[in-house]
């Protein structure tokens, strides 16, 4: 999915050309920054689930990183930081440069959304968890295409997995 939050700073990019794309790549990959953060911290853990040799996917508790509530006000704060730290641009520019980074923010809850298990809270850790499942119900030909890991060499149309394995 790493591929996916980069891509949607690209077409953020177009959209706004103003802003710097590492800006625009920092803000879609925000979530899982702030995911690392906490879970050095404690408050957010990443589990392996017993069957992963099957999955291929871990399990996540992330409701401060990952939740519909936390997202929104990591956009908000994301709109309000740019809007701030540009005092020498016109009003409508600086808004406009607020708007692309918190699409970019809240842009990482909707990719997530679809490829999670029903593991995103709407709030807290108790409320109702939202997720498509895209990587459970999907052949592996698309877990290729979404997976973080893999790599995906041009010139000869292989997909490389990691630890060497090669599919076609
Ligand atoms: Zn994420």
């Amino acid at each position: 999915m790493f591929a996916g939050h980069l891509a949607a700073g690209l077409v953020l990019k177009k959209m706004e050309r103003r802003i710097n794309l590492g800006w625009l790549f920092f803000a879609a990959l925000f979530h899982d920054f702030l995911l690392g953060i906490l879970v050095l911290l404690g408050l957010e853990q990443i589990h392996i689930p017993a069957n992963f040799a099957q999955t291929h996917y871990l399990t996540f508790t992330f409701p401060y990183s990952h939740g519909l509530t936390a997202s929104i006000i990591w956009s908000l704060l994301g709109f309000g930081i740019t809007y701030a730290v540009l005092p020498r641009w016109s009003t409508k520019e600086r808004k406009q440069a607020g708007l692309a980074i918190a699409l970019a923010v809240f842009s990482h809850f909707v990719l997530d959304w679809f490829v999670h298990i029903p593991e995103m809270p709407l709030l807290g850790e108790n409320s109702p968890k939202l997720g498509l499942s895209l990587w459970n119900n999907t052949r592996n030909w698309s877990r290729h295409v979404l997976d973080f890991p893999t790599l995906f060499d041009l010139r000869t149309g292989i997909l490389v997995r990691p630890k060497g394995e090669v599919t076609r």
